[in-house]
């Protein structure tokens, strides 16, 4: 089976357009902004340990934002567009009959977002979300998660991920790994690997 990360294996992302929008929306200049973005309270809302109205009222307050939930979640949502070669492969992978499973550390309102504009994302066949076991890679117990409920283990795992700390947790477990860097040569490296 093929487990694959989500952003930056099958969805790019650039945060900088959204940390512009919402800085012009915002008492904070930039600097504050890109420094709350980064701050634990990303962490704590991908781990699951604050909801989307706490991580809305954490940021607002901490940025002095003037606009309103929904306009945040709009924001923060639309800074994703799909992977040119790895959608395709994905769809190769499914002709193939070889069953497939979202690995991500994500949040609710990206999820809802990708689940809305992209319908590749409901295609797979079992998703591992940070946010909803909380739990984040590179930490082990996420990685039983996927073995549970995939009900698969050691090499018949191909896993692809853009993080290193991340395909080295998997590498411990025994999964095949692919360290994402070049799309094209994941793909050929996974093709190959497939056989397909
Ligand atoms: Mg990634």
């Amino acid at each position: 089976m093929v487990v694959f990360d989500l952003g930056k294996v099958l969805v790019d992302f650039d945060y900088s357009i959204a940390v512009r929008r919402f800085a012009d929306r915002s008492e904070a200049g930039l600097e504050r902004v890109q420094d709350l973005v980064n701050s634990p309270i990303q962490f704590d809302y991908e781990s699951g340990l604050i909801t989307t109205d706490e991580f809305f009222a954490a940021v607002r307050d901490g940025a002095g934002f003037r606009g309103n939930r929904a306009e945040f979640v709009e924001i923060f949502a639309d800074i994703f567009s799909p992977m040119e070669r790895m959608i395709p492969f994905f769809d190769r992978v499914k002709v193939a009959g070889i069953p497939t499973c979202v690995f991500s550390n994500t949040n609710e309102i990206a999820i809802g977002h990708i689940r809305d504009r992209f319908p590749f994302y409901s295609r797979f066949d079992g998703y591992v979300l940070s946010f909803e076991e909380k739990g984040m890679k590179p930490d082990e117990p996420i990685y039983r998660v996927v073995e549970q409920r995939t009900g698969e283990s050691g090499d018949v795992i191909l896993y692809i991920d853009d993080r290193p700390e991340n395909i080295e947790t998997g590498k411990r477990f025994g999964w095949q790994t692919i360290l994402q860097s070049d799309e094209a040569q994941s793909v050929a490296t996974a093709e190959k690997l497939l056989g397909l």
